[in-house]
């Protein structure tokens, strides 16, 4: 995988700018995975999805992924850092992405996929069926009969409870889809448990870098007369040159 250059970036602000998180998700997702087919890309499960982008970011941006945070207890200020490869050593990327799981649930035997980008596309714009709308995509079988053979899958009900027993197993069977730690206060000793959603994280970089290289561009070429794409085309050290004799 090869980290993100600075026309990268400017090309992901452009194509991204008005995309929600999971059109975001899958622009960055066809990086990471070069060579892949839009529909592989929407069929690849959150949780692997998520890892080929944390790969992209320690490869762009560096392995540690820092937060500012308030205690909850005492007000203080925290810095709270997660180690990005020891978050993608602790889940290696094993199995084949479209197993069926089974859960028990009230004595019934539930099976279900992972869900994927198309779910979640799927569903956009649709908030309030939540748990429910989600659990009926993903659940293929209840005791070896399938919930949407006589409606459609969006119609169909589910036993009471499925919704909630499908949300809880997707953690264990999907760790890397919500990724969760703990921050402790150095000061009070008060911990907590804090989420990280790659995808928002990394596009805001994308934007705060992206700015970066415009200002970059726009102080060359004011200068030089060059054009965006000739500048983007140096060496990022040249560039640096190039920059501390304008700056000078
Ligand atoms: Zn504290």
């Amino acid at each position: 995988m090869r980290p993100l250059s600075p026309s990268d970036l400017l090309e992901l602000l452009d194509r991204g700018h008005d995309l929600a998180p999971v059109g975001r998700a899958l622009l960055l997702l066809a990086r990471a995975w070069p060579g892949s087919s839009v529909e592989a890309r929407e069929a690849l499960p959150i949780g692997r999805r998520d890892a080929l982008l944390i790969a992209l970011r320690a490869h762009t941006f560096g392995a540690r992924a820092s937060f500012a945070a308030s205690c909850a207890a005492c007000g203080e200020q925290l810095e709270a850092s997660l180690d990005l490869a020891q978050v993608l050593a602790e889940h290696p990327d094993e199995g084949d992405p479209g197993a069926e799981h089974i859960l028990e649930h009230e004595g019934a035997a539930v099976t279900f996929r992972l869900p994927s980008s198309a779910d979640l596309l799927a569903l956009e714009g649709r908030p309030e069926g939540g748990a429910e709308d989600f659990a009926r995509r993903v659940v293929t079988s209840i005791d070896g009969r399938s919930p949407a053979a006589e409606t459609p899958p969006s119609e169909a009900p589910l036993p009471g409870g499925v919704a909630q027993a499908i949300a809880a197993a997707l953690e264990q069977a999907d760790p890397l889809a919500v990724i969760r730690f703990e921050v402790v206060c150095g000061d009070c000793g008060e911990s907590r448990r804090q989420t990280f959603d790659i995808v928002p994280y990394l596009w805001r970089e994308i934007e705060t870098a992206g700015e970066r290289v415009v200002r970059e561009v726009h102080a060359l070429a004011s200068v030089y007369g060059w054009t965006e794409r000739e500048i983007l085309r140096l060496s990022a050290a040249r560039r640096a040159m190039y920059l501390r004799q304008v700056a000078s």
